[in-house]
């Protein structure tokens, strides 16, 4: 089997019962092949980025330990995306029931048509920045800069926590 890696997750929903399924969705995730979940943040309500005609977002982010690759782990969680009814509408930034972005795998770098790693818009994104920072706070970003740097520069005016990690 091959060497296992610290991976970080981003999840978001803003269709459905996005509580539930971000539950559901971390539980998934642990179900895949040579996988676990190490930590999972506190859910979040954010406002929506781009189209302001949709609801708020829910969003999340979780510690995985996988033996799955890059591709083979974005396949994967593309399936579990599809297994929860996502719709792809066409609308960039638009409402989808559940997103799942890989935000950092190991310290690999990944540039691919399909894949990049770290996640292109991990640092302009707070509802991703300050769940991580729940899970992770002495985490040194890809740029050696502190992540706490990061979530010092976010304004937070959009979002809040609305339930901590050990509730369900
Ligand atoms: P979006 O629906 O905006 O989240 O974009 C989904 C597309 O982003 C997928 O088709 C992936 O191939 C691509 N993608 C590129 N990098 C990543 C990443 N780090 N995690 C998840 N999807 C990614």
């Amino acid at each position: 089997m091959s060497q296992k890696e610290h991976v970080y997750i981003g999840l978001g929903s803003n269709l459905g019962q996005s509580t539930d399924l971000l539950n559901s969705a971390v539980d998934a995730i642990g179900n895949l092949a040579d996988t676990r979940v190490l930590k999972k943040s506190s859910l979040y309500i954010s406002a929506p980025m781009g189209p302001q005609d949709q609801p708020d977002f829910i969003n999340s982010v979780c510690l995985i330990e996988t033996a799955l690759s890059p591709h083979p782990l974005l396949a994967q969680l593309q399936q579990i995306e599809n297994s929860y009814g996502r719709e792809r509408k066409g609308k960039r930034w638009g409402p989808r029931t559940l997103d799942l972005d890989v935000l950092l795998y190991g310290n690999q770098e990944v540039n691919t048509d399909d894949l990049t790693i770290p996640h292109y818009g991990m640092a302009e994104r707070e509802f991703v920045l300050v769940p991580l920072f729940e899970i992770a706070p002495n985490m040194i970003m890809p740029d050696g800069n502190p992540l706490s740097q990061w979530v010092a520069k976010c304004s937070l005016e959009g979002l809040k926590r609305i339930r901590a990690s050990n509730q369900q």
